[in-house]
């Protein structure tokens, strides 16, 4: 991995996690409802999600499942409310083998198409997409990226002969070190722990929002 500057830019911070995405459609959720294949050749059902603190409906949209003779061409179309951007979205269903007579269903990202378990919508009638098209990270991710920028910082630390602890603050300049490399090496451990805060900030707010509510 290179040095300073490289990676992701500080707008990585920003990424919303899967967690934030609360309307999410699920494989298994569908075959649940019987809208991928079970027999029926068309099948309608509704899918509502409620606010979590207030109980209120936050967002509800109807499903429609088809299904095609050779029963590999099933789509399932989301019908949205009105005043939605888009009034329908299709979602394509995919197969995979699995074991010897089964078939594993997955739901195609009308976006890119891939193999999902899972789609997910930004708001309220918003289309549904997955969550590399969405942009999404999960928390542990964003968590572990912080983690690993805190990390990098202190390895520098350590290169300055500092112990590791970022608390102890910049270790001086080490005798048999050049002016320019020492000042190029306390950037970079700048840098990793600016994009670090930025990671914690994001976390820490969030916290807040919550906790705020008490
Ligand atoms: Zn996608």
């Amino acid at each position: 991995m290179g040095g300073l500057g490289s990676g992701r830019s500080l707008g990585g911070s920003r990424r919303n996690t899967v967690e934030e995405y609360p309307y999410c459609l699920s494989v298994s959720w569908m075959r649940k409802n019987g809208l991928i294949p079970d027999g029926h050749l068309k099948r309608c059902t509704s899918k509502t999600w409620y606010n979590r603190s207030t109980g209120e409906v936050a967002n509800s949209v109807m499903l429609m499942g088809f299904v095609t003779e050779d029963g590999y061409n099933n789509r399932v179309d989301v019908l949205f409310k009105d005043g939605a951007p888009v009034k329908k979205q299709s979602i394509g269903i995919g197969y995979t083998k699995s074991g010897v007579c089964n078939r594993r269903a997955w739901l195609l990202c009308p976006k890119c198409f891939k193999n999902r378990s899972k789609l997910y919508a930004s708001g309220p009638n918003r289309p549904f997409n997955c969550r590399e098209c969405c942009g999404l990270v999960y928390q542990s991710q964003r968590h572990d990226r912080m983690a690993r920028l805190f990390t990098r910082a202190r390895n520098i630390h350590r290169k300055l002969y500092g112990n590791g602890d970022l608390t102890t603050g910049v270790p001086i300049k080490p005798y048999n070190m050049h002016w320019k490399t020492y000042e190029r090496k306390c950037q970079e451990m700048k840098y990793y722990c600016d994009l670090g805060y930025a990671y914690m900030g994001v976390e820490v707010a969030k916290f807040k929002e919550q906790i705020n509510k008490f």
